[in-house]
């Protein structure tokens, strides 16, 4: 059997930094190490790479990840492959998967790959992530599964993946549902389905959209200044099932008026926001003021998906059926 093609695409992150000895420092190196192990990569797949830019992951933005969707598409067109892995920081690691997701129209396997530990550090998962990613993506039942992660031998889909600590390397968790697969030494596992996620077409990702968080005695102040800061729309990561205290409504109102929308999502990480609650703030009230109730998504990922529906030619004019 042919070896499967696999586009690896290194974008930085700690996967391709490295720890200064001296001041414990971790930073970018001269030269990616991951790019001196693609002779061990070949033993599992043929592979060829790029490295469109070398960033942290807190210095991505979608620019960036418009940058991949295109780099991924037109490389297609030149060089058609089975597979794409992407090396990538874990902080935003999520919302570049869950991006791509929404946007990428291939059956081909995309997976996301990172590591807690730089390359010189003992314990360094980096390489192990890496030949995982490259696996996954050559195997014939990841296809048509949308975007995946693939960190510590687990397979998770783009739209539940979520970091969950800060240095432990089981830190990708899909709270509530849990990895989709499993990677063993033999084998590639895939044990559910992932849901169909819908696509939007994307081209520019200049809106503003902002995400706030909402906590015990929050006012108007920040919602209402959105306004004046000519903010596009906001995510609010509401309280509970999705609550608000009520003296943040009247911002609320006031963005809605003005055509902005505002999605709710709760910062509880398990569940969906819905209106239950009748009393001043409580969700009934925010749903008859016109405010979205999303989906389960967390809030990065909303804010992506309403920053995108506010760019998109195929996104439908009622924002609501986005985030259904
Ligand atoms: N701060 C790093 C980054 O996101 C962490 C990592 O790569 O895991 O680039």
């Amino acid at each position: 059997m042919s070896k499967k093609r696999i586009f690896v695409i290194h974008t930085g992150g700690t996967i391709s930094m490295e720890e200064d000895k001296q001041s414990g420092a971790v930073k970018p190196s001269s030269t990616n190490p991951m790019r001196s192990f693609d002779h061990l990569l070949d033993e599992s797949a043929a592979i060829f790479s790029a490295e469109p830019f070398h960033l942290p992951s807190p210095h991505i933005t979608p620019k960036e990840m418009l940058e991949l969707k295109n780099l991924i598409e037109q490389t297609y067109k030149e060089r058609p492959f089975d597979g794409v892995v992407i090396t990538h920081g874990t902080d935003t690691l999520e919302e570049t998967a869950y991006f791509l997701d929404l946007t990428l129209e291939t059956n081909v396997p995309v997976v996301v790959t990172g590591a807690m530990r730089s390359s010189n550090e003992i314990g360094a998962d980096g390489l192990y992530n890496l030949i995982s990613a490259v696996r996954a993506a050559s195997c014939d039942d990841a296809r048509g599964k949308g975007v995946l992660v693939v960190l510590n031998d687990e397979i998770h889909s783009a739209d539940n993946v979520t970091k969950t600590h800060t240095s432990n390397i089981s830190t990708f968790q899909s709270p509530q549902y849990g990895p989709i697969g499993i990677i063993t030494k033999r084998k590639v596992i895939f044990h559910h389905e992932p849901a169909i996620q819908q696509k939007l077409l994307v081209t520019t990702v200049s809106k503003k959209v902002a995400l706030i968080k909402a906590y015990a005695g929050m006012d108007s102040y920040l919602l209402s200044a959105l306004k004046e800061l000519q903010y596009d729309g906001v995510v609010i990561e509401a309280l509970g099932q999705g609550n608000l205290p009520p003296a943040a409504v009247s911002a609320v109102k006031e963005l809605i008026n003005q055509n902005i929308p505002v999605v709710l999502v709760s910062r509880c990480f398990n569940g969906i926001v819905q209106d239950i609650y009748g009393y001043e703030g409580g969700g009934k009230q925010l749903k008859e003021l016109g405010v979205i109730f999303s989906n389960g998504l967390n809030g990065q990922k909303a804010r992506l998906k309403l920053l995108i529906a506010l760019s998109s030619a195929n996104a439908p004019a009622n924002l609501e059926k986005v985030f259904e």
